[in-house]
């Protein structure tokens, strides 16, 4: 039976990257020894992190006014990372809150800066359906030492399409959940960070594109392994960097450029929550909460009617292939994570699970 991983992160893989992540497990491009099991800095090694960086260049269309660096730590850590290096003493940080890791990062740069919340949900306004406020009337202060915001809440399904800008201040993105789902417009931002374990590879590993001239600010006292300008120097290799996660990040963009790139994934991802919104929205038995102008096309919540039934929901889809389906603790319910590794097929086998269920359990 085909199984199919709904699993929000660390989340499934393009099969045709792990199948050759397999063949090459103990044996690295005829070296004899697994990728793992050299030394980062050999020039077999710096080989793949020149051709990562410019795939993802290609991908992206990243100018040469920005750095990439690869680093540890995932999402959390680039909570951390962001408020050291972009501290100001006379400016708050200002955090856009739309959902859980929104607050989340918003509570950790509060350790180290001063910063200011805003509230850019507008629920009152959608029938209590979960809803964004347009980022044009976003109530940004003139100062700030930078503007955080996330584009795609990966707990509550809730994606902003448009970009908010600022006339003096640095627009920072938290993309873990959407960088390479759809395409944007780097230059719209000064800092885009995303932890890998979803659209990239496997967990740890950080992506950070940072504009150039912010590697000029000197931030608070910071670890060594957060510092963007002494990561930016060392090729993030100021210390031995997660390589295994490195090679599969690599594997996974070169997947992506021979399939069409992020363009042709944006189109199937486009696809594939059409087609499981609109089945919900057409059932009595399923709903979701969230404003259809800003439903995640990567995290798609959605509640039985009867909750006393999600128990059943959950053995039977596991049973049937489907895995992963559980909400998060916080929000409960189901959620099933459709990233560009997820294929068309494995969202019209989970609609056709759920019709089934509904069916069955009426
Ligand atoms: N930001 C977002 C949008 C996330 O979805 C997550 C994890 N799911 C994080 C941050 C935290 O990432 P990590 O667990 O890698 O620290």
């Amino acid at each position: 039976m085909t199984k199919y991983n709904f699993c929000a992160g660390p989340a499934m893989l393009p099969p045709a990257v792990m199948q050759k992540a397999q063949k090459e497990f103990i044996d690295w491009q005829g070296l004899g020894v697994s990728v793992m099991e050299i030394s980062h800095r050999s020039s077999d090694f710096l080989a793949l992190t020149t051709k990562c960086e410019a795939s993802l260049r290609r991908l992206m269309n990243i100018s040469d006014e920005f750095e990439v660096l690869f680093m540890h730590g995932g999402g959390r850590g680039q909570f951390s990372a962001v408020p050291l290096n972009l501290h100001l003493d006379d400016k708050p940080a200002v955090y856009c809150e739309n959902g859980v890791w929104s607050k989340g990062a918003t509570s950790e740069a509060a350790k180290f800066t001063a910063v200011e919340s805003i509230n850019v949900r507008d629920d009152e306004q959608q029938n209590g359906q979960f809803s964004i406020k347009p980022a044009s009337s976003w109530e940004l202060p003139a100062d700030a030492s930078y503007i955080h915001y996330c584009p795609n809440e990966t707990v509550d399904g809730i994606e902003i399409f448009d970009v908010p800008s600022h006339p003096s201040a640095p627009i920072v993105a938290d993309m873990s959940s959407t960088i390479l789902s759809r395409e944007f417009d780097v230059n719209q931002f000064d800092l885009i960070y995303a932890g890998a374990q979803k659209n990239i590879g496997p967990s740890g590993l950080s992506i950070v594109i940072v504009r150039k001239t912010l590697l000029e600010r000197e931030g608070l006292a910071k670890p060594g392994i957060l510092d963007y300008a002494l990561e930016a120097k060392q090729g993030s290799m100021y210390n031995t960097p997660p390589t295994f996660a490195w090679y599969l990040a690599a594997e996974v963009f070169e997947w992506l450029e021979a399939n069409g790139g992020v363009k042709a994934m944006e189109e199937q991802n486009i696809a594939k929550a059409e087609l499981l919104y609109s089945y919900i929205d057409s059932s009595d038995f399923y709903s979701n909460k969230v404003a259809k102008h800003c439903r995640s096309r990567m995290n798609v919540p959605f509640w039985l009617n009867d909750e006393s039934l999600n128990d059943k929901f959950i053995s039977e889809s596991k049973e049937a292939g489907l895995l992963a389906l559980e909400g998060h603790r916080i929000v409960g319910g189901m959620r099933a994570s459709i990233y560009n590794a997820m294929p068309l097929e494995g969202v019209q086998a989970l609609v056709n699970f759920m019709e089934k269920f509904a069916k069955e359990n009426s």
